[in-house]
């Protein structure tokens, strides 16, 4: 079987930056599973995956544009610190959800702490960075009709999980 769209897709993987740091492995967590087509991880590895086989071994190194995005600085944000709860102990790192101003929700990170100011960065933590993938295809299934209608793997085997 080959990789195609509604394959559901296991891998292990580790995930380095430009500098050779490791910033994501599948190690000691299991291996990693997800619906190929339906845009569960970034489209620069998704392509690169497709029409690949079981025990294949991939490395590929993917730009901001087929990863996260590029940096937007419009996305960073000063924000006034009584925006936040009374006594919230916030800190440089501490991630929140908020709306945009297009009112979707996005994660938004604490970069740096003023007197009574927030400044916050709503990209995410890996735009513009260059993703190096090194990736083994370790089982490739057909997707279930729950799974396709999900948008999502429901793990290597498929078992019923409720939401
Ligand atoms: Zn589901």
């Amino acid at each position: 079987m080959q990789i195609a769209d509604l394959k559901v897709v296991t891998l292990d993987y580790s995930l380095k930056d430009d500098e050779g740091t490791l910033i994501d492995s599948s190690e000691g967590r299991g291996d990693f599973v997800y619906l190929h087509g339906a845009r569960n991880i970034v489209p620069g590895l998704e392509n690169a995956l497709a029409g690949k086989a079981t025990g294949d071994e991939v490395s590929v190194a993917v730009q901001p544009e087929e990863g996260y995005g590029e940096r937007d600085n419009n996305l960073l944000q000063t924000v006034p610190k009584d925006m936040f709860e009374e006594g919230a102990d916030i800190s440089v790192g501490m991630q929140f959800h908020a709306q945009s101003p297009e009112g979707e929700m996005m994660i938004v990170t604490v970069v740096e702490l003023e007197d009574d100011e927030v400044i916050v960065d709503g990209n995410h933590p890996l735009a513009g960075v260059s993703l190096n993938f090194d990736v083994k295809v370790i089982d490739i299934r057909d997707a279930s009709a729950e799974e396709i209608e999900h948008g999502h793997a429901h793990g290597a085997d498929g078992e019923h999980h409720d939401h």
